[in-house]
């Protein structure tokens, strides 16, 4: 089961494209890298799979959580950042993130990024579980693509740095457990070619795309972890997937984020009977962790046996709302809701994977050469559960780390004319790939969601099982890379759920409810 290669191919006769520094990705993660390794000298190529604006950076809404607040420190934030991981954070990691992300986000604001202002300084926003305003954001409610957009302005005017999109990665060049470069997909002319590189960087975001529910964009389909996977890199914390408690649940809208900021300027949730209800599950009621948020209102859904529950602002002023936030405002009322008079009905959906790719401090996987921050990545530093607005942070911080070992790692690998072949995929599967992803979005939906039970998970992983001899064929385009991606992940993510026999955070088992201090340790999953 699941050989190294999607495709049948032979190096020697490929179009081969040389680049000192591959980053595949272009969101915060992969653009920051990117920047960062030109600063240190490298000529970087930055590869992405649809248009440099499809990713989870472009949609995030919220802002970034770092300590600059007159009563906040660096420690009060960890602080808070181990208590919402639910025991399994890398304290020492946290730590970086937290200190080092100050200095992070000044670079941002050098760089031409434009955050919110509030008198003098940057305004500050409180989101569930800080127990600081600490979130700076832009333009009210976009805060990702303020920082794709300034990120984007000075990338492009730096030769040095070179964006390709509509380039999909299929597999890694590995052997020996070193990385020699990548395999990718080009779907504007639909040709495979190999990209060489000493230095591949994996920044491809998140899951969402696994589930029938997602806050997540069309492309976060999980490629950076299978592909990691196939060529034998270590994953972690699989079984933790966050699920947002309050995504937009409006028959014919799209699963839209409603941020966790309208919480933190007050909102309450309401079930359908117009009865609050979180203060009646957690001391700190609508700001409590997103898990405690998530379940609460799953329970308040099967108790009323309605598909939703309500989220109310209406407490602010109309002008405040249309002010803080003018995007989800204006998505509301293009689907004929008016938030700044009406309730909202949300529920829960898949938002971020806090398991992914194994990384040190310095973002180095198990396999020499090859890299990995952001979304895909884990260093676990978000633990089991991560809090709101840590996420743009740690590609910011890992980013960075990454590229300062730039020059001492640089072996010189893309004069190594090293051929690499796969010849024994069948073709011509005759499998409906649609057909199976929609299918795989309600197994996970319906199984290894934010309620598990062993007997559930075992249905996920046999729903799997019926296509496994599909790793036996040769992948031909975007969607089949995608969808095989898919069952790769989407089985690691079942399994790894079934190992932990108990809940913590966003893995919460409806037969092992308790959080079990044998279980205070991480699953490692190895090919
Ligand atoms: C609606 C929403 C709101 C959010 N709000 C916040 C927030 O306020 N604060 C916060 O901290 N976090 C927030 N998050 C989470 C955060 O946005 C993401 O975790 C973060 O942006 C991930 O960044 P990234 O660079 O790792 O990945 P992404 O931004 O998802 O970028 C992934 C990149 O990889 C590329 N890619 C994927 N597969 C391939 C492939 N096969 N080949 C080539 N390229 C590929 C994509 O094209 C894309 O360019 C939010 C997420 C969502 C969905």
């Amino acid at each position: 089961m699941f050989g190294q290669y999607l495709k049948n191919f032979d190096s020697r006769e490929m179009m081969e494209i040389e680049t000192e520094y591959l980053v595949v990705g272009g969101g915060i993660a992969g653009l920051f890298t990117a920047w960062s390794a030109y600063e240190k000298g490298a000529k970087v190529t930055i590869i992405t799979k649809q248009s440099i604006t499809d990713s989870n950076t472009d949609k995030a809404q919220g802002g970034i959580a770092v300590a600059i607040g007159k009563q906040d420190s660096p420690a009060m934030h960890m602080q808070d950042t181990l208590i919402a991981g639910a025991g399994l954070c890398n304290e020492s990691a946290v730590k970086i993130l937290v200190t080092e992300g100050v200095d992070r986000i000044v670079e941002l604001i050098d760089l031409g990024v434009n955050f919110d202002l509030a008198g003098e300084g940057i305004a500050l926003a409180k989101e569930g579980c800080h127990s600081q305003a600490r979130v700076v954001h832009a333009n009210g409610d976009s805060t990702g693509a303020e920082v794709i957009r300034g990120l984007r302005k000075k990338i492009a005017e730096t030769p040095e740095i070179e964006i390709i999109e509509y380039q999909c990665l299929v597999d890694l060049l590995v052997e020996d457990k070193v990385c020699y470069g990548a395999l990718v997909f080009d779907s504007q002319s639909q040709v495979f070619r190999i990209f060489k590189s000493s230095v591949v960087v994996l920044a491809t975001g998140g899951i969402g795309q696994l589930y029938e529910h997602t806050t997540n964009p069309e492309v976060a389909t999980a490629d950076g972890i299978g592909a990691a996977w196939r060529a034998g890199a270590e994953l972690m914390d699989m079984e933790f997937v966050q699920f947002h408690p309050t995504a937009l649940a409006l028959p014919g809208a799209p699963t839209f984020l409603i941020s966790e900021a309208l919480r933190g300027e007050g909102a309450v949730l309401k079930n359908v009977h117009k009865e609050r209800f979180m203060p009646k599950y957690h001391a700190m009621a609508e700001l409590a962790p997103r898990d405690v948020v998530t379940k609460a209102i799953f329970n308040e859904m099967t108790n009323t046996g309605e598909d939703h529950v309500l989220l109310d602002i209406t407490h602010l002023k109309p002008e405040q709302i249309q002010s803080r936030f003018p995007m989800i405002v204006a998505t509301c009322l293009k689907y004929g809701l008016d938030i700044t008079r009406q309730l909202i009905p949300i529920a829960p959906a898949a938002h971020y994977m806090m398991g992914g790719v194994k990384v040190n401090i310095w973002g180095e996987t198990n396999i020499q050469g090859l890299y990995c921050c952001g979304e895909c990545g884990c260093l676990g530093v978000h633990g089991a559960n991560r809090l709101a607005s840590n996420s743009l942070l740690e590609g910011l911080v890992m980013g960075k780390r990454i590229a300062q070992n730039y020059s001492s790692l640089l072996t010189d690998k893309v004069k190594d004319h090293r051929r690499f072949v796969s010849n024994k995929l069948k073709t011509g599967s005759s499998c409906n790939y649609g057909e199976v992803r929609s299918g795989l979005q309600k197994n996970m939906e319906q199984h290894v969601g934010p309620l598990r039970t062993a007997a559930g998970l075992s249905k996920a992983v046999v729903w799997f099982d019926q296509w496994d001899y599909l790793d036996h064929y040769e992948v031909e385009n975007s969607m089949e890379i995608e969808v095989r991606n898919m069952l790769t992940v989407g089985r690691l993510i079942a399994e790894a759920a079934n190992l932990r026999m108990e809940s913590r955070g966003g893995h919460f088992r409806q037969d092992y409810p308790k959080t079990l201090t044998g279980w205070c340790k991480h699953v490692s999953l190895k090919k």
